[in-house]
């Protein structure tokens, strides 16, 4: 394709397609592991990685046999009947995640909406919470998806302005704060849902032990603990679930699951608390479907197969440790676990968006998460060649 070409894509896209997006002006049109071709014929090293739902890389050989195997055998039959895949790619989830039982949908915030829905069935089944007066505790700058149920716990202006009246029933509290926590629960609170690391909110990491914390308060609280792991999980910060010694109750992953592919989304949890929901009380059409029920499970399989936690724990110590030897006055702070990384621009010196126009000239992909801070979330098993490479040009980057 040429210049005119390309242009021809976006124009269309723009033309066409609502405009709740404002994507960066490259076409991709193939990807390898880490690596993206534009229609022009450039490449890219990808350092976005999709928000986290590339961690295997780019067309990945076992997730595109998967698929197409799968594709060729048995698509979608509806949760009206069992399928060969569904009940086995559950059993892999729950045992690798420590957990008892798990409900599949599709989209992050589906499984969000569908933590929300179990812990206010549990709330009144369970706890005794008088009808109608369930609380769920969450976090300031939290993001959680989508819908209006999820947006009603926002605190961004941008994501809720114009979306009223919001869904009743949350109390937000500032993040990594346990005082806060324990002041907030009262008799009616039925969960406490958080995000291990806040990702949209600029990579934010809380105290190592914020999570066994706030595990503890909501055990001797009898509330659900509910920990977002969508953008964490799956070995983002190099550990399978980021919140893994806190014990949630609830955990829900999505995003990585489905190998890039497919949206695919869980929501897992102990006995007595998911077995509220009774055949006809919640449901999606595509949730585990043939298709995603084996892809997912294929992305289980490379995760562990590929040491895909391990590899993330030391390409992302490197890559910050390197990062913040390279930080000069333009940028404030180089933080994050894993291959989960922020990097904040000092915005007296420049703004995120001026440099990931920068990173993109020198061949990289990534966004900035908001006028500050650029996320860096490169597939988990890149290779020391791709990072020197991205270092390379980072340095001449903010130099
Ligand atoms: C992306 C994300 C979601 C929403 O997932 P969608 O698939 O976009 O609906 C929810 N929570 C967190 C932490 C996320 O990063």
């Amino acid at each position: 394709m040429n210049l005119a070409a390309e242009n021809t894509c976006i124009q269309i896209e723009s033309q066409w397609g609502a405009k709740n997006y404002a994507s960066l002006p490259i076409v991709l049109e193939r990807a390898r592991c880490a690596e993206v071709w534009d229609t022009l014929g450039n490449r890219y090293l990808d350092f976005m990685g999709a928000y986290s739902a590339a961690n295997l890389g780019h067309c990945h050989p076992r997730i595109t046999s998967a698929l197409i195997n799968q594709a060729l055998r048995l698509d979608v039959v509806s949760r009206a009947f069992y399928s060969d895949r569904l009940g086995l790619f559950l059993q892999k989830a729950c045992k690798l995640l420590g957990q008892d039982l798990a409900l599949p949908m599709n989209t992050g915030a589906e499984a969000v909406e569908t933590a929300l829905k179990v812990s206010r069935k549990w709330g009144y089944e369970v706890k005794g919470v008088e009808q109608n007066k369930a609380e769920i505790i969450c976090c300031s700058n939290n993001f959680h998806g989508r819908t209006i149920g999820v947006i009603s716990m926002s605190t961004s202006d941008q994501a809720r302005q114009g979306y009223g009246p919001y869904l009743p029933g949350f109390k937000c509290i500032p993040f990594n704060d346990t005082a806060e926590l324990e002041r907030a629960i009262t008799k009616n609170t039925v969960a406490f849902l958080v995000e291990p690391i806040q990702g949209e909110a600029g990579i934010i990491v809380p105290d190592a032990d914020y999570l066994e914390k706030c595990a503890r308060i909501c055990r001797e609280n009898n509330v659900l603990l509910v920990v977002d792991e969508i953008q964490t999980g799956l070995g983002r910060t190099g550990r399978l679930l980021e919140s893994e010694n806190a014990k949630a109750d609830v955990t829900i992953i999505g995003k990585s699951l489905g190998g890039g592919v497919v949206p695919v989304s869980l929501v897992l949890s102990r006995k007595g608390i998911l077995d509220v929901f009774k055949p006809g009380d919640h449901g999606s059409t595509f949730g585990g479907y043939p298709i995603a029920a084996a892809v997912a499970s294929e992305t289980l399989s490379i995760i562990e197969d590929e040491e895909l936690c391990e590899k993330a724990r030391q390409s992302g110590e490197y890559l910050i440790q390197k990062l913040q030897a390279i930080a000069n006055e333009t940028i404030k702070e180089v933080r994050g676990r894993g291959l989960m990384i922020g990097v904040e621009v000092n915005t007296q010196n420049g703004s995120a968006e001026a440099l990931v126009q920068k990173l993109l000239r020198g061949g990289i992909l990534c966004k900035n998460v908001n006028h500050a801070v650029i996320r860096l979330a490169p597939p988990l098993a890149i290779s020391r060649t791709h990072i020197e490479e991205f270092l390379n040009v980072f340095e001449s980057a903010v130099q």
